[in-house]
């Protein structure tokens, strides 16, 4: 059974006092919540990363992440950081293709394939964002633009290696904007995501799966969205700041 996901992304910001503050308060609040199936993921600036690490160890089924790695192995590339640098923080996923990546820092999808490959290489589990822009969306192209950034970025991965893939399906118009994807908009987006994987690796893999929903998710519309057939759970950006709405929307799977 695929499992069901709660991940932060906490963008640039906190700096290491608040983070680590704000990581102890979830870590004391999920504690005895999540269980079983489900799995609480923080995402946070790597300056926090082994803080988290030490927090997070003892406490079942909370894991922390990072928001992007350097495709090599090491060398002389200032100021990036590595997958294996990244892994030996503690850090159990990464991040990749979010779209303020891929518009900021000019990512293409076949740089996020080296990306997805040293992630895998350093046993870093890849949360690989895909979604479409509103002009995207306007223009009725959008399963077209989803299904190349997951063949271009994934699809060259063994069945085996992909299973250690988690999708987010982020529509870049409801990032960081207020403006929700439906409930009904999402699932059909996600539905479309299982399919494209069934048809490459086949309904195994493609059911074991997790898909998180991301933009501007919170409180409010998580348990509408996150009661979809599709929808295992969401990539949070602002309300993964509060521990109170982070918290809440952890507790749409009790
Ligand atoms: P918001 O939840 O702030 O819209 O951000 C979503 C996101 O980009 C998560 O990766």
């Amino acid at each position: 059974m695929r499992k069901n996901i709660v991940a932060g992304n906490w963008k640039m910001n906190m700096d290491y006092e608040q983070g680590v503050s704000l990581f102890s308060e979830i870590v004391n609040m999920v504690k005895d919540e999540v269980r079983g199936n489900q799995e609480v993921v923080v995402c946070s600036p790597f300056i926090h990363l082994p803080a988290l690490a030490k927090l997070s160890a003892p406490v079942a089924n909370v894991a922390i992440g990072a928001q992007n790695i350097h495709q090599a192995e090491s060398g002389a590339f200032t100021g990036e950081i590595s997958a294996s640098q990244v892994k030996s923080t503690g850090a159990s996923y990464v991040i990749l293709g979010h779209s303020e990546r891929r518009a900021y820092f000019g990512e293409t999808d076949e740089l996020l394939a080296e990306k997805v490959d040293a992630a895998l290489k350093h046993y870093l589990k890849p949360i690989f964002c895909i979604g479409e822009t509103k002009e995207e969306r306007e223009s009725g192209s959008f399963f077209d633009i989803i299904k190349t950034q997951l063949s271009k970025g994934l699809f060259h991965l063994s069945p085996e290696a992909f299973k250690s893939v988690v999708l987010a399906y982020e529509p870049v118009w409801a990032i960081g904007t207020g403006l929700t994807a439906s409930p009904e908009q999402a699932q059909e987006v996600h539905a479309f995501i299982r399919k494209t994987i069934a048809e490459k690796y086949g309904e195994t893999i493609a059911d074991d799966t997790t898909i998180l929903y991301g933009g501007s998710a919170n409180p409010s519309n998580a348990q509408s969205l996150f009661s979809q057939p599709d929808i295992d759970g969401g990539l949070i950006g602002g309300a993964s700041l509060k521990s109170r709405d982070f918290l809440q929307i952890i507790s749409v799977f009790n």
